[in-house]
């Protein structure tokens, strides 16, 4: 990959992890928020799972984007950590964070997502 493209997404990639941070600092706020009032507090709750999905995902994220940061850095950038053929430029565009190819990321997530059902499944058996 050029270097000056290589930058393009560094500067993408930095703006972006400096967002999620932002992001995430905020959302530490909310989700300690508590209230005296049993309405307020049940309403909260709801307030305060979805914020914890959010952190969640960004955190992942962010991590991703990091991951990315990294290889930029090291100069494996735009190649897939798993079968090592360049990611496309079209996913990459998409995707700035993607260290997969598109092939090997619809793996993952198969096999990710299975581990995720059985996970639910197991805490379906034991309640
Ligand atoms: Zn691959």
């Amino acid at each position: 990959m050029a270097r000056t493209e290589m930058g393009r997404f560094q500067e993408i990639l930095e703006r972006r992890a400096v967002e999620l941070v932002q992001l995430l600092r905020k959302r530490d706020g909310i989700a300690i928020e508590k209230s005296a009032d049993q309405m307020d507090e049940i309403q909260h709750a709801s307030e305060r799972d979805l914020a914890i999905r959010n952190v969640d995902r960004e955190s992942a994220l962010l991590r991703d984007v990091k991951a990315a940061l990294r290889r930029i850095h090291d100069g494996s950038f735009g190649t897939c950590i798993e079968c090592e053929s360049a990611i496309s430029p079209r996913r990459l565009a998409a995707v700035p964070w993607a260290s997969r190819c598109i092939q090997c990321q619809e793996v993952a997530d198969r096999v990710g997502r299975e581990r995720t059902e059985s996970v639910s499944e197991t805490l379906v058996n034991a309640a």
